[in-house]
């Protein structure tokens, strides 16, 4: 059984699932907590016992700070799941996607070696909406070398980045909106950071293998461990691979190897059956999940959600339905342009703000990642919130 856990706000009893009346229900956060159910089935294999006296050293056996096992266990996973190409590329480990964005950031911007002065700063450029972070990191940094210049689409239509060195962040399928993505800029002077924290089965059909020259995965969406803080992202070329080393090695030196440990042994349960267990577990709930939401909101007119298309998926090799971890809601009314707010005030549900996404206020992110009990109550929430419109359709 489950051990005693600390209950959020809505919930009290001794295994949390007794719910609050007219609690604050927080689908802000994308704590994929909706994989909690598979590790509880499967809590004596993916358990981890560690001696006092070991991995006590800074470096592995050959000097190296990332175990070579790991590395073997996430190249066959991409080649199990058909969701990345690995062959002949670089892996690098880091504290979650979060670091190892900056890292890519830095490692592509145009004066990290310090010799060429003469070129302004690199110009970080993501599609709207976009995930928050990319913004706030890239201006929390305040580097000379990089700076954060908005929505790619519109650098698209200046055509101006034929004469400035840009960096697009690409994600797919995208934060908010589960969409798959292309880069957008093509030219000698742009960069590409695929982040494809969401690339997995659970969230979306694998078309083919990504191949692009610098990918970012995290385990937090893979196996919903965020709490382990572990990504790693897949390199093509070596000289962005070693200035990618460098900014990990000098401003952490190496991920613990602890959290490597068990990322392991999660991988190991994992790729147990090549993977089909988890995925179908995850792939369901979120296809679930995404069902009932869209099926209220196709009742309303005064919401709407994201469309999603049917796709074929190479790893379930099935035409499959869509289920995103995050639904993108439009409040259609001219009266209702804040629509965090109207959420807020009309059902109590705490949503994200659109414009953080750098997109119009008059949208909002619900988090449909966390646990069974936290989303039933935003599906409840939202039915009462629908029912109450005069004129369904
Ligand atoms: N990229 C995207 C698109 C994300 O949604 C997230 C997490 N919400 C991250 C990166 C960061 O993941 P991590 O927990 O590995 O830092």
């Amino acid at each position: 059984g489950k051990p005693v856990c600390e209950c959020n706000s809505c919930f009290k009893g001794p295994d949390c699932s007794d719910p609050i009346p007219n609690c604050e229900v927080d689908a802000d956060s994308g704590d994929p907590m909706f994989l909690e159910p598979f590790w509880l089935k499967h809590a004596a294999r993916s358990s981890l016992v560690v001696p006092g006296w070991h991995r006590m050293s800074y470096e592995f056996g050959d000097g190296s700070l990332i175990s070579e096992e790991l590395e073997n266990h996430i190249r066959r996973l991409h080649s199990v799941v058909g969701n990345a190409n690995t062959d002949g590329r670089y892996i690098i480990f880091g504290a979650g996607a979060t670091q190892l964005l900056n890292a890519a950031v830095h490692a592509l911007s145009s004066n990290d070696d310090g010799d060429d002065t003469s070129s302004s700063p690199s110009r970080v450029v993501a599609s709207i909406p976009y995930y928050p972070v990319y913004r706030e990191q890239t201006e929390f940094f305040q580097s000379e070398d990089y700076r954060f210049d908005g929505d790619t689409m519109s650098r698209k239509n200046k055509m101006d980045y034929l004469s400035n060195n840009y960096i697009e962040l690409v994600t797919s399928p995208n934060n908010p909106d589960g969409q798959l993505k292309k880069a957008v800029l093509q030219g000698e002077s742009v960069k590409t950071i695929h982040d494809l924290a969401y690339n997995w089965p659970h969230f979306t059909a694998i078309p083919a293998p990504a191949d692009e020259d610098l990918l970012i995965f995290t385990v937090s969406k893979l196996t919903g461990h965020a709490g382990s803080r572990f990504g790693w992202a897949i390199v093509k070329d070596e000289a962005v691979y070693q200035r990618m080393l460098t900014y990990i090695n000098l401003s952490v030196y190496g991920v613990p190897r602890e959290t490597q440990l068990r990322v392991l042994k999660l991988l190991k349960v994992v790729l147990e059956g090549e993977g089909k267990e988890m995925f179908e577990f995850g792939f369901k709930t979120m296809a679930n999940r995404w069902r009932k939401l869209s099926k209220i909101f196709s009742a309303s007119r005064r919401f709407s959600v994201q469309d999603l298309e049917h796709q074929y998926c190479s790893f379930s090799k099935k035409i499959r339905g869509p289920s995103p971890a995050f639904a993108w809601v439009k409040c259609e009314r001219e009266e209702d342009k804040d629509c965090f707010q109207v959420l807020k005030s009309g059902a109590n549900i705490i949503g994200r703000q659109g414009s953080l996404f750098g997109g119009e206020s008059n949208y909002v992110r619900l988090s449909l990642v966390k646990s069974q009990y936290e989303f039933n109550l935003l599906l409840e929430r939202i039915e009462a919130l629908v029912q109450q419109e005069p004129h369904n359709k």
